[in-house]
């Protein structure tokens, strides 16, 4: 601590530590205190950018400035970098997935608490416009009784060429992006997750998956699918909300997309429409005078406060937002997810 400031080291100075050094230059009572990561050319990208490297990660752990250890390397570094830093009497923030297997993060978390120290891990997508717009939606019951939520990301452009590729790090869409979508799932509703049923994608990867589908059964019968995909040159909407009594659609992250509500049950009837080799009243589109369409109900949201949060709960101000049972919670059903998709059957979760 430097006055009033907590020093954070970043361990693992690529892409994701990176955006955590432009997001901390603007959280006040927060500041980067020196990085290290085992690749030169990133050590020096960090003098470049105003920070001194350490030259070692036992070095990090000698200074005693240091508060908290923010950890961005690969999947597979995450448990012994967060490890050391606890014992050394760190604060430590880690990159999602946590880890690769959930005994790796209930050893974590042993460690927190035998140390007495915070250890929170960065799910930042709790932070994501669409996907509280999407809460919204839930918690308001704004589509009357809910039966069914998708939740998609969808790319083309493969995994990334690193070590996003290699099982031994921890590669894989699952962990990759699964844990975001699911992390989600899991704050939107609140039951148990009954049955779970998977599939993975090995479109350009035959290492690890590309992307994957997953049909969450929730013990209030919501059916929460959930999918990422990798090789999809046109993208489905980002979100797909049914209720009962209406449908919402947010389309991408620029959260454009609509809700649509009955407003007359009682007109039911419809002209049925004619295709090329038949006719259907039941996939007759509603007329307007039944229905009404609004604009998304958009929920503003800064991802700055993730960090201040971090702070108050060191400093016993609040409560932690990201809870490490509720990580604990999605990295077993991702094990789930994973046995469900090799084994090819529907796997009981918290049934
Ligand atoms: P990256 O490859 O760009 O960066 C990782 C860096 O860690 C590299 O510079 C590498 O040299 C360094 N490194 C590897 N082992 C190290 C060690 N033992 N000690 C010090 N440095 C080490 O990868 P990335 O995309 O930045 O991903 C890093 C982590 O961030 C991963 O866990 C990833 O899942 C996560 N991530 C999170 C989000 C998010 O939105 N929360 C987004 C992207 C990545």
């Amino acid at each position: 601590m430097v006055g009033n400031t907590f020093q954070v080291a970043i361990v693992g100075l690529g892409g994701m530590g990176n955006w955590h050094r432009e997001l901390i230059a603007d959280v006040e009572n927060m500041e980067i205190c020196g990085s290290f990561d085992i690749k030169e050319e990133r050590q020096q990208f960090a003098r470049e950018h105003g920070i001194t490297p350490y030259n070692s990660f036992e070095e990090v752990l000698q200074d005693e400035k240091v508060d908290i250890v923010l950890c961005a390397t690969p999947n597979d570094a995450h448990k012994d970098i967060v490890i050391r830093a606890l014992k050394a009497g760190k604060h430590a923030i880690c990159e999602k997935p946590a880890t690769m297997y959930s005994k790796d993060f209930e050893k974590m978390m042993a460690v927190a608490k035998e140390c007495g120290k915070l250890l929170v891990v960065h799910q930042n997508r709790r932070w994501d416009e669409d996907f509280r717009t999407a809460k919204k939606i839930y918690d308001e019951n704004m589509l009357g009784s809910m039966f069914r939520i998708e939740s998609r990301v969808h790319g083309s452009r493969g995994i990334p060429g690193d070590w996003r590729q290699e099982p031994e790090h921890g590669g894989g869409m699952l962990l990759d992006w699964g844990v975001h979508i699911l992390d989600q799932a899991l704050q939107m509703i609140p039951y148990k997750v009954s049955k779970v049923y998977s599939s993975f994608t090995h479109v350009t990867n035959e290492l690890v998956d590309d992307g994957f589908t997953c049909e969450l059964t929730f013990d209030n019968g919501l059916i929460y699918m959930l999918e990422v995909g990798t090789s999809n040159f046109i993208n489905l909407p980002r979100w797909y909300l049914l209720g009962q009594n209406g449908t919402a659609v947010i389309e991408d992250w620029d959260l454009s997309g609509k809700i649509t509500r009955i407003t007359d049950w009682s007109k039911n009837d419809a002209v049925p429409i004619r295709t090329a080799a038949g006719l259907t009243k039941t996939m007759a589109p509603r007329t307007e005078e039944t229905i009404h369409t609004d604009p998304l109900p958009i929920v503003r949201a800064d991802v700055h406060d993730y960090y201040r949060n971090v702070m108050d709960a060191i400093s016993g101000k609040a409560e932690i937002i990201v809870k490490n049972d509720e990580v604990l919670r999605v990295l077993r059903l991702m094990e789930a997810i994973k046995k469900s998709a090799e084994d090819h059957i529907v796997v009981d979760f918290e049934a």
